[in-house]
């Protein structure tokens, strides 16, 4: 399906280079076999390391998850007030509840967060299922489930946890309430946006070794944030293998885990093949607008151009009496895919390539799956639709993105894009440059830590590792892996 031929001759690899297992029946779940036949081939392949992993992961899951007598051990004295691990048995295994908060992309980037933070630390990945989880991804371990049952003993309570709850790790670091003597049987984690110096502690190689005991940890996060893992030098070791590609983290994370269900993957291939498949060349151009005066904005409008024409990934129109000497030339077929809750953007671009031609020959189509207007997150068609769109932006050539958006952040980096970044207009208008190339695929953690793990003083993470740096759309602040 993919247009080179080359590829088509090539056998189909659909268990890309074997992250996947084959445990699985083809059809409950068409896109985790399928996804091969609409991506060009990847140069790095996953880590062995991380495939061993993975297949013990597999095996873990399937002893600790729902419905085994481990998991009933581990829950039988969760949310009982005297919650004291010392004199319980709860069994051997142990839990990381992963909470759905704010849009898909940030849950996307959690997930995958948490999963690898599970990866190293030997606990069980569950997912509270509350939300639309199960309507957009299938499955990801073989023979078990990741849904959190809805019998979870804390399930009632877990919505109101935030800052203010005795059992968050920030909360009981800050008031010193926590003491390697008494350890709970649950901990919350908050690693969110407004997350304190004490929350983010928790990947800490101290923090580590109590937080480890704890049985079960519940947490809510909006950020990525994989980068700071690599602080603590004992997962550093287990990060770095013999052959690092630091800034392929998410691409194999989530090529592992994320398999949109058969409803979604149906949406994504009939856009592909109607308005992709095609084309000589795609470009992805996703528009998220975050300033409080949201929809269409004229300097918006004019960045998109002037990021496109600038960087060559779309041609300049031309005066209509140069057309008819430009018919000799190639007619390369271009499609554009815009993703954006609004539609003008990709009315206008439509519009602009209908009106003139372009000086290159090149015809230019643009097509954008759909225009939702405002976020409508757990409305289930809604939030398929959303991650149909990031999944399709991730099959183009190229894409542009808008900065701080980790809608964006999945699409390019599920796509092993290095994308183009819209910086974020200031003050209503068009940031000049209007874009930067990111050095890397990954996506980025936008709220990292300003703190090191041992001295609490500020210092620059971002000049600590010679792999992690400030992110490109934010200048001088973010993290991310390169
Ligand atoms: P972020 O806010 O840009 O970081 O991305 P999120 O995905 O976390 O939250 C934005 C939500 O708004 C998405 O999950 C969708 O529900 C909706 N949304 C934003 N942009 C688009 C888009 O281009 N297409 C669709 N279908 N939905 C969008």
């Amino acid at each position: 399906i993919v247009n080179d031929s080359k590829d088509s001759e090539k056998p189909r690899d659909k268990l890309l280079e074997d992250l996947l297992t084959s445990d699985f029946d083809e059809d409950s779940c068409l896109s985790r076999y399928q996804s091969s036949l609409y991506r060009k081939p990847f140069p790095y392949k996953p880590a062995e390391y991380l495939i061993s992993k993975l297949r013990s992961y597999e095996k873990l899951h399937k002893r600790c998850g729902p419905g085994t007598e481990a998991y009933k051990q581990a829950t039988k004295n969760l949310g009982h007030d005297d919650e004291n691990y010392a004199n319980k048995h709860v069994g051997e295994c142990k839990y990381i509840v992963w909470v759905a908060v704010y849009g898909l992309g940030n849950r996307i980037l959690t997930l995958a967060s948490v999963f690898l933070y599970a990866l190293l630390t030997e606990r069980v990945v569950l997912v509270d299922q509350s939300k639309d989880i199960s309507d957009l991804f299938c499955e990801p371990f073989p023979g078990t489930s990741w849904l959190l049952p809805n019998d979870f003993p804390l399930m009632k309570q877990i919505d109101g946890y935030d800052k203010g709850y005795p059992r968050c790790y920030g909360t009981m670091l800050k008031n010193q309430t926590i003491n390697s003597t008494s350890i709970p049987l649950h901990l919350y984690l908050h690693i969110l946006h407004d997350s304190r110096d004490e929350d983010k502690m928790f990947f800490c190689q101290k923090d580590q070794t109590m937080i480890d005991k704890v049985p079960w940890l519940i947490v809510k996060a909006n950020v990525y944030f994989v980068p700071s893992l690599w602080f603590n030098p004992t997962f550093q070791t287990e990060l770095i293998d013999e052959r690092p590609e630091y800034n392929t983290v998410f691409y194999h994370l989530a090529r592992y885990l994320f398999h949109p269900t058969n409803q979604v993957w149906g949406m994504v291939t009939r856009s592909y093949d109607a308005y992709l498949s095609r084309a000589d060349e795609t470009l992805g151009i996703q528009v998220r607008v975050f300033s409080r005066r949201a929809g269409y904005l004229q300097h918006v409008m004019n960045q998109i151009v002037a990021c496109t024409q600038r960087e060559k990934l779309l041609p300049e129109l031309t005066t209509l009496e140069s057309q008819v000497t430009n018919t000799s030339r190639s007619k390369k077929l271009k499609a554009v895919l815009v993703t954006s809750l609004y539609p003008e953007y990709s009315n206008n671009l439509k519009n602009m390539y209908w009106e003139r031609p372009t000086s290159t020959g090149e015809i230019i189509e643009v097509y954008q799956p759909s225009g939702e207007r405002f976020q409508q997150t757990d409305k289930k068609l809604h939030d398929q639709k959303a991650l149909a769109e990031m999944y399709l932006l991730s099959l183009t050539d190229n894409i542009v993105t808008s900065a701080r958006s980790t809608f964006g952040y999945v699409a390019h980096s599920l796509g092993g894009l290095k994308p183009w970044l819209l910086y974020q207009p200031a003050r209503g208008k068009t940031p000049n440059p209007p874009c930067v190339r990111a050095v890397s695929m990954e996506p980025c953690f936008l709220t990292p830590p300003t703190h090191g793990c041992e001295a609490r003083r500020i210092v620059n993470s971002a000049k600590v590792l010679p792999f992690v740096r400030h992110c490109e759309d934010l200048r001088h602040d973010g993290l991310k892996l390169f």
